[in-house]
């Protein structure tokens, strides 16, 4: 009830809701009669949350903040909500996004702008701004958001909360709208570590509804985290984050790194290559992958279908037309035209081999450190409006999270300070694959 009182009361300020699901008490309430009764609850019982609007529900709509999607009831749970479910977890609603997950600020939702709670003037950053918004305005306890190449860290840092992408295939996509199937992962948004872990160790795990999914064995983080760090080797790449930066930006991170030494762990500097190439290598890969995956918006099986037309051809034309906003469009061109005979080799190709180049780059650092510390964005919040006109500079502020979806790595993001604006800074902590537990437990340390 307090979180629906919550969100009644500043959300109108925030932005952060699409829909909010009218039943939660009344779940709340049959959940707590339960417990009267003595029944066991799962492991989230009554955690209220909320669910970026990418991810399929039953009993809500999922929009991905398109037009396209408008009024779209799912006839199934998204892996992930079944799972929260299962732990009796409460869902809040359904929570803004940049539309189909493209971009970083939450600005290109169809429906509304989202704020960021520390600065309404500013964007909560993105692409799960609504999550991450929703989190920090304490209008849920925790959110998931997805990430294909920095959407829940980047948003978490500009918000202040603690956000983690986990190993790709660690986390079903079964029920996630898909924008780039190579990269995606869903994770969660919270505002400290404990929460963050449990409600990923409910997430994680085999299933065969997701061809990419890994079998592995869970582990528990709960009593992992609270082991101390002595002795873990934390890599810094500095020359990376020298040039185009904010200076409090990288001020708070160097703090930060001097923080993980004062509780033991070795910090030292290392060079990481072929870094320089993975901005350009993602916006390929994931055009072209997004090109592909939202070619099934055809207004015939689902969607936006144009009231007037002539033709089958015409129907197609005129429903993409009218139903995809500026940033997708601009996406689906960029992807057909690196997928296109002619121009696959000069660009998808060379990605893919960049791909592999960046992949083997990480596993070299692996060998020798435990983790990497480094920011999640060159920048904290900007203005709402700031970016809009540009979108390759848009684009430049993913450039410290795009590798790690590259190489599928976990990553976890979250704050390290602030700048002289009083807005939040976030740090990244990067690991080897399934290596989630070390972060949570470096990140727990350091809270
Ligand atoms: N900002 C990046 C983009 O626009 C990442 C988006 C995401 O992770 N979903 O593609």
């Amino acid at each position: 009830k307090s979180y629906i009182a919550q969100i009644e009361k500043v959300d109108d300020k925030i932005g952060a809701y699409l829909y909010i699901n009218k039943e939660a008490v009344k779940q709340a309430e049959a959940l707590d009669t339960k417990r009267k009764n003595g029944e066991k609850l799962g492991r989230l019982a009554g955690m209220p949350m909320a669910l970026k609007d990418n991810m399929c529900t039953v009993d809500m709509p999922t929009t991905c903040a398109s037009k396209m999607m408008q009024g779209y009831m799912s006839p199934f749970d998204a892996e992930v909500v079944k799972r929260l479910k299962g732990e009796d977890a409460i869902m809040l609603g359904k929570v803004n996004l940049d539309e189909f997950a493209m971009g970083g600020s939450t600005e290109n939702s169809y429906y509304k702008i989202t704020t960021n709670p520390h600065d309404i003037s500013r964007v909560p950053g993105g692409s799960s701004g609504g999550s991450a918004a929703s989190v920090v305005s304490h209008q849920a306890l925790v959110a998931l958001g997805s990430d294909t190449g920095g959407s829940i860290r980047q948003p978490a840092s500009f918000c202040g909360a603690v956000g983690i992408k986990p190993t790709y295939g660690s986390v079903s996509r079964s029920g996630l709208v898909a924008f780039a199937s190579s990269l995606d992962q869903i994770g969660p948004i919270a505002r400290n570590v404990e929460d963050a872990a449990l409600t990923l160790e409910v997430l994680i795990g085999h299933d065969a509804k997701d061809s990419t999914s890994v079998k592995f064995e869970k582990p528990s983080y709960e009593t992992e985290i609270k082991k101390d760090i002595k002795g873990m080797k934390i890599a810094l790449p500095r020359e990376f984050f020298e040039q185009g930066v904010q200076s409090d930006v990288k001020e708070s991170i160097l703090k930060a790194a001097e923080k993980f030494e004062k509780l033991g762990a070795i910090v030292e500097d290392v060079k990481i290559k072929n870094l320089d190439y993975a901005l350009s290598a993602y916006y390929i890969i994931s055009s072209a992958e997004a090109s592909s995956n939202l070619a099934r918006f055809d207004s015939i099986q689902y969607g936006y279908r144009t009231d007037e037309y002539a033709s089958l051809e015409e129907l197609y034309k005129k429903s993409r037309q009218e139903g995809f906003g500026k940033e997708v469009k601009r996406r689906i061109l960029l992807g057909t035209y690196a997928l296109s005979s002619g121009f696959y080799d000069a660009y998808y190709k060379k990605a893919l081999k960049v791909r592999t180049l960046i992949k083997q780059s990480y596993d070299e650092i692996f060998k020798d450190y435990d983790m990497i510390l480094s920011p999640v964005a060159p920048t904290t919040a900007y203005k709402i409006g700031e970016k809009r006109t540009d979108p390759v500079e848009a684009y430049m502020g993913d450039i410290y999270t795009v590798p790690v979806n590259i190489a599928g790595l976990p990553a976890l993001s979250m704050n390290c300070g602030f700048d002289k604006e009083e807005l939040p800074v976030g740090m990244q902590l990067i690991g080897s694959t399934f290596s989630e537990d070390t972060l949570l437990r470096a990140a727990y340390n350091y809270e």
